[in-house]
């Protein structure tokens, strides 16, 4: 999380509203590189208290939000006078210009918003051109504080209300230009700023996403369980739960599948910032180099992505289970090793729940290998729910026989 504030001094030329200011700081926006901004005023968010409350009641939160309620709808809580807040989106591509070579290895697939370089990278440097651009224009006595994803602030409640563009009953803001393939930002001042218009919501009788979600993690009225959400479960660090595994196909992070189906993103894709490009080789990786990736290795070929945020773990235990629902027998000899040999168990683990589905036929070679590695299991006493996974795998593979 990123948050520092510039200058501390406050001084009464700051709190003049000026509609040139406004329109100085849109052009500044324009100069470096920003694809659209938005104002709205620092007022509270408490009208989302309610929601958010039923939210963290009936476990529908990730966890990776921000812990402190209060902060997340009180701009003054986390600020020293805040008046406005900037709000600004940077439109990332949707569909990839290349592809990646065919090598006879399968191949995953991280989601778009995790093509290119980390975009809280990318946006942080945007706004940090703003908000000098912005100081210059203002004077030295206009405080700033930017923040992006992980901030206190909810970003699509405040882009929704700095006129942005809408919330969708996925959840996500959708922009009239850019769609929903926008990542979104903002900055909080002491400057006074004349506020945009919020825009309602545009889905009317639509309800695409919420009849492609897999999983039913949206809720229809713009919140969804996000404990559901293929994007959170392809980031989750333990055991993935059964249910989930073959709902992720081959997609190793995140999840597209509500924004693709959305009628406002039809023929939406801007490549508009270098920095985004997606690396084919980086964004459908084979699959089976990523089961023996060194911790250099990982850093090297997957490091700068907004993907890799989690670490290594999670990836290859998504790649195992996208070789799963890819059947890829010739997988098989790798993930023996991997199962006999890694170090971590989840991943032993997944490994076996993989074997189990890929096998094809009875094979009892196959089983004997698993029996032996269920009880080193055993004999380490590693958690059910690990060893579990060798028992099913043997089961599975034992139903062939008839
Ligand atoms: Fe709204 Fe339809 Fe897009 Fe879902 S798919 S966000 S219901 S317009």
């Amino acid at each position: 999380m990123l948050i520092f504030e510039h200058n501390q001094t406050k001084g009464p030329e700051c709190m003049t509203p000026t509609a040139d200011l406004k329109q100085r700081i849109i052009a500044a926006s324009h100069e470096v590189g920003i694809d659209k901004i938005g104002f709205t005023t620092a007022a509270n968010f408490e009208g989302l208290r309610e929601s958010l409350t039923e939210q963290i009641k009936a476990g529908h939160t990730s966890g990776f939000e921000h812990p402190n309620l209060d902060e997340r709808l009180n701009p003054d809580l986390i600020f020293d006078g805040p008046k406005s807040i900037i709000a600004i989106a940077l439109a990332y591509p949707s569909r990839m210009t290349q592809r990646p070579p065919k090598t006879g290895l399968k191949r995953g697939q991280f989601a778009r918003a995790s093509w290119g370089e980390d975009y809280h990278g990318i946006l942080r440097e945007k706004m940090n051109q703003l908000i000098e651009k912005t100081r210059m224009l203002a004077g030295a006595d206009a405080r700033f504080k930017p923040m992006v994803d992980t901030g206190e602030l909810i970003d699509v409640a405040v882009a929704n209300r700095a006129g942005l563009g809408f919330i969708g009953k996925n959840g996500l803001l959708i922009t009239e230009e850019f769609g929903s393939f926008v990542y979104l930002g903002e900055i909080m001042t002491n400057l006074t700023l004349e506020p945009d218009t919020p825009i309602a919501c545009q889905c009317g009788d639509c309800t695409r996403c919420l009849d492609a979600c897999p999983v039913k993690a949206l809720l229809g009225d713009g919140r969804m369980n996000a404990q559901r959400c293929l994007s959170y479960q392809t980031q989750t660090k333990g055991m993935m739960a059964d249910e989930f595994r073959p709902k992720i196909r081959n997609v190793i992070y995140g999840c597209d599948i509500c924004q693709v189906v959305c009628p406002y993103n039809r023929g939406k894709d801007f490549h508009l910032h270098e920095k985004m490009a997606p690396d084919p080789e980086k964004v459908r990786p084979e699959l089976l180099p990523m089961l023996t990736l060194s911790n250099r290795q990982f850093k090297d070929q997957f490091g700068e992505m907004a993907g890799a945020w989690r670490g290594k773990k999670p990836l290859q235990r998504n790649a195992i289970i996208a070789l799963a629902n890819l059947h890829d027998q010739s997988a098989l000899p790798q993930l023996v090793a991997v199962m006999q040999a890694d170090p971590r168990p989840m991943i032993r683990a997944t490994a076996a729940y993989a074997i189990g589905e890929i096998v094809r036929k009875y094979d009892a070679e196959m089983i004997e290998i698993l029996r032996a590695q269920y009880q080193r299991e055993a004999d380490a006493d590693q958690a059910i729910e690990f060893r579990h996974e060798f028992e099913r795998a043997i089961n599975r593979i034992n139903e062939l026989k008839h």
